[in-house]
């Protein structure tokens, strides 16, 4: 940009800026002149094309032009929320003395200024560049090695509500956990972000993902970075974290402190996640069932939209991060749903409940703004209105009976000290100003001095107004006024015609001052007008003084009660939750689902929940809901056997995918603690949810999508459990049909003998169905269609049995090819078909030995020991003589 040797040219004020923007590296620098921000350099560049705004010049630097461009203080949020949404991060440039200070240094000399926050996607405070629905995460990762075994751990912040917690992760699930947690921005030393092993974890990030120096990470001063950042002398007290958890957790702090510098946001001590305790959602399959977000990338569409009804915005949170991160522990998930058989029993409940819950506004953030020092009237005033509506959800809650969950909730909002409450109301105003600075934001009567000050300014402006009165009747000018603006103050002006009663006249010219002249119109002052003025700004000053005050005592008091608020806050969005959940339930008929820790899936009249809300809101044909059932038939022998395949046929736009997708939701949401769309179901929790559906292109990073396929198949069978659920649409379409139908063919075979998961398994290989014969979990379910005059009608129902066919040509026909096509694809189809009945591919069942190494695994098991094993135990070498042992080596050799 600019080299350090050139500042020797450079104007004062330039030289300070080149200073500041070489110290700050890898940012925009928002420097601030007056009422603006200006950027110049190559930041002026960049910022006015990403914001659209005029670029321009300010004086020359070299003999060069300095492009500049600028944006108002009052609309600098704006614009820097689209630099954060566009990736940038922004440093901002204050000036850090009062303009008079410089003055006296002499008149050269420039208000000394300096960084005082850098603006990053992950660490961002204001409402506006908020989504009140989303979390905000700062995320940390750090690896330590020690002996063979590296160990990865994240740490993550939420700035704006305290959240802070740290897990253990592995190569192999870093991505996952980090898609699950969807950080705003990741920071890594530089030798991990340049690690070939982790660049498959890295890379999809994008932008998010930020190389940092290594000294952040620095394991050695881990501990001792937070307990200073957390007051205490050692970190022990709050549990054991390992050292690749620390050295995450202290990384995250780090960061925080170097983009907040002066300011120390309210952190909570870290919490500690077990890996194992969530459902692990690996990252094609979060990307394909489209959780969160679609595909493209939207809210709308997604399964959160479709299931969220809370009403305030850390329910919103809560919920999306229950839904990111279910649970496998049934107890706590049986735990959640308590909460929500207890609200859908009790409808006058969620009414009351709903009604406070609304009042609720984003109290974690004003909480995190007081603390940052950030903070305005408004954010006191949403702290009084948290505590008053928590107040009145526990009051809505007084005396019922409540399962665990809820009760602790309620338990927490007890706690809220009600004085802090009694205080803030009774000084804060009803309507508050956005800025402290704007004053008038304690009520009257707050406080005493303040009263008396106001009572002041509104007196003096009466007598303002008495005082034009007085003059207009002395000097008989009817039109005479008293007026104000900031140049004069206050000021009596005329019309120029009539001013000859203040002018003339040595007793009127020693009354009224003149003290301007305009083109129609004469100004003066009096002696009085001048006394009261200086009253008025006294006043108004002090007032303000003594609101300031109030303000740092009001924001003191606030943060002494963090911890309380905050729980309050937390339980207010698990009530929140719980009755959004009930809601759903009602609205849209779910049913709780039983979750155990058997190997059960059984789905009654199960719906796809997005699909079936939205056919609902285009009043299109109602859903088919459909059964699914993958348990396992018992053993007797050894308790439960592994669940079952279902192998899924039919027409395409018969309703496959819809249906494997919708029973992966179920789990989900059964998980995360929702009931599900279905009038019955029975899960044994999944461990890890797996699939392979739709085909999402990965082109951009040069793959094919027949490659993309595979290498998602290879971990779905290389990782899935016999807990774990597998969702597999179509494997083998991207290549040539017998490359296709044998690679399905072994994946299948896979599955069930190796993997021995749960799975629904959608083909249009109708080859496979053969399979059923010989592997005893598998199934053939088909898509039910009706054949009306030529015509296909789908019924969306799952049946038992295969598909004869595909009806390709009848839906090609539906779709609108030209009717010649569809004709000449029919003739082609018969030809087809009559060379495939002389060599069908059903023949393979007989020609084809089962999938070879799992069979022999499982034979080895079953068979009995052989003559020759069986022999060999009885031996005992100890006991025989040389000769009895030569002789039992010949016996062995015969039975051979
Ligand atoms: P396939 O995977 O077999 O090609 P899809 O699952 O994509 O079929 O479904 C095709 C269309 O049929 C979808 O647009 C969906 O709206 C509709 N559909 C699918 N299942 C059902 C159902 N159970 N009830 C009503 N409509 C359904």
């Amino acid at each position: 940009l600019v080299s350090q040797d050139s500042r020797a040219s450079a104007t004062p004020m330039m030289e300070q800026y080149i200073e500041i923007k070489a110290a700050n590296p890898g940012s925009l620098l928002f420097y601030r002149m007056g009422d603006f921000y200006e950027l110049f350099f190559q930041d002026a560049l960049e910022a006015s094309r990403a914001l659209g705004i005029t670029l321009t010049r300010r004086g020359q630097h070299l003999g060069q032009d300095i492009p500049m461009c600028g944006v108002p203080i009052h609309a600098a949020d704006d614009y820097l929320q689209k630099l954060i949404g566009l990736g940038y991060r922004v440093s901002v440039c204050e000036q850090i003395e009062d303009p008079a200070e410089a003055k006296k240094r002499g008149a050269k000399s420039v208000v000394r200024r300096d960084v005082v926050r850098l603006v990053t996607p992950g660490t961002i405070t204001e409402d506006k560049l908020l989504s009140p629905s989303d979390a905000n995460y700062l995320m940390a990762l750090a690896r330590i090695r020690a002996g063979d075994e590296p160990s990865l751990a994240l740490a993550w912040i939420d700035i704006s509500t305290g959240v802070f917690r740290v897990a253990e992760t592995t190569e192999t699930r870093l991505l996952a956990d980090i898609l699950r947690i969807d950080p705003r921005e990741l920071i890594l030393a530089d030798s991990l972000f340049e690690d070939p092993a982790l660049r498959p974890s890295i890379d999809p990030l994008g932008r998010v993902a930020v190389p940092q120096p290594a000294v952040l990470f620095d394991s050695a001063a881990a501990a001792d970075r937070l307990a200073r950042y957390f007051g205490v002398a050692t970190m022990d007290g709050f549990g054991t974290y390992s050292r690749a958890e620390l050295a995450a957790a202290a990384a995250a702090v780090a960061y925080v402190e170097k983009t907040q510098l002066a300011e120390r946001p309210a952190l909570s001590v870290p919490e500690r996640e077990e890996g194992a305790a969530t459902l692990f959602i690996d990252p094609a399959t979060r990307a394909n069932l489209e959780i969160v977000r679609t595909l493209s990338g939207e809210r709308a569409g997604s399964l959160l939209k479709a299931i969220d009804r809370t009403v305030t915005g850390g329910g919103a949170r809560l919920l999306a991060e229950r839904l990111m991160s279910p649970l496998t522990d049934p107890e706590a998930i049986r735990a959640r749903f308590d909460s929500v058989s207890i609200l859908l029993d009790a409808p006058r409940l969620i009414t009351d409940l709903r009604a406070a819950l609304r009042q609720v506004p984003d109290m974690p953030r004003a909480l995190s703004r007081l603390a940052l020092g950030r903070g305005g009237p408004r954010d006191l005033g949403a702290i009084l209105a948290g505590m008053s509506a928590a107040y009145a959800v526990g009051e809505t809650l007084a005396g019922v009976e409540l399962p665990q969950e809820l009760d602790a909730a309620r338990a927490a909002l007890g706690k809220l000290p009600l004085d802090l409450g009694q205080r803030l109301s009774a000084m804060l105003a009803d309507d508050l100003p956005l800025l402290k600075r704007d004053g008038n934001f304690l009520r009257d009567g707050a406080d005493a001095e303040l009263d008396e000050m106001r009572a002041l300014r509104d007196q003096s402006r009466r007598v303002i107004a008495g005082l034009q009165l007085d003059y207009c009747e002395e000097t008989g000018v009817k039109s005479l006024k008293i007026k104000h603006n900031n140049m004069l103050g206050y000021f009596i002006e005329v019309a120029a015609p009539q001013a000859g009663p203040l002018t003339e006249g040595p007793e009127a010219k020693a009354r009224f001052i003149h003290r301007q002249t305009m083109a129609n119109a004469m100004r003066f002052t009096t002696t009085a007008l001048s006394e009261l003025e200086t009253k008025i700004a006294n006043a108004a000053d002090r007032a303000l003084s003594i609101e300031l005050t109030a303000f740092d005592v009001l924001s003191s008091a606030v943060i002494a009660q963090s911890e309380a608020i905050k729980a309050a806050a937390a339980a207010l969005a698990v009530i929140d939750v719980s009755t959004a959940l009930a809601v759903l339930a009602e609205e849209q008929a779910y049913c709780r689902p039983a979750v155990d820790r058997s190997l059960q899936f059984r789905i009654v009249g199960g719906r796809h929940p997005v699909v079936e809300q939205a056919l609902k809101k285009n009043s299109g044909p109602a859903f088919v809901a459909n059964d699914c059932d993958l348990s396992g038939t018992p053993k007797s022998r050894d308790g439960e056997s592994p669940g079952a395949i279902w192998l899924l046929t039919g027409p395409n736009m018969g309703g496959k995918s819809t249906f494997l997708r919708q029973n992966a939701l179920i789990a989900i949401l059964a998980q995360m603690g929702s009931f599900v769309p279905a009038t019955e179901a029975h899960i044994g929790v999944v461990d890890r949810l797996f699939s392979r559906v739709g085909a999402s292109d990965d082109l951009a990073r040069g793959r094919s999508t027949f490659m993309v396929e595979m290498v998602e198949t290879a971990a779905i069978l290389n990782q899935a459990t016999e807990r774990s659920l597998v969702i597999l649409d179509e494997i083998g379409r991207g290549t040539a049909t017998f490359d296709g139908l044998s690679i399905a063919w072994a994946s299948v075979e896979h599955l069930h003998e190796v993997n021995r998961c749960r799975g629904l398994f959608a083909t249009h290989f109708h080859e496979l169905t053969v399979l059923s014969e010989k592997l005893g979990r598998l199934s053939n379910v088909t898509m039910r269609v009706k054949e009306w005059d030529g015509e296909v009608i789908f019924l969306h129902e799952v049946g038992p049995g295969a598909a004869d066919r595909s009806y390709g040509i009848q839906v090609a026909k539906l779709a609108g090819l030209p009717p010649s096509v569809v004709a000449r694809a029919r003739d082609v189809l018969e030809k087809l078909e009559d060379a495939d009945r002389k060599n069908p591919a059903s023949q393979l069942i007989d020609d084809l030995p089962l999938f070879q190494v799992a069979l022999r695994r499982e034979e080895a098991r079953k068979s009995e020991p052989s003559k020759v094993e069986a022999a060999l135990k009885a031996l005992n070498p100890d006991d025989l003589t040389p000769r009895e042992a030569l002789d039992a080596l010949y016996a062995l050799k015969r039975q051979l």
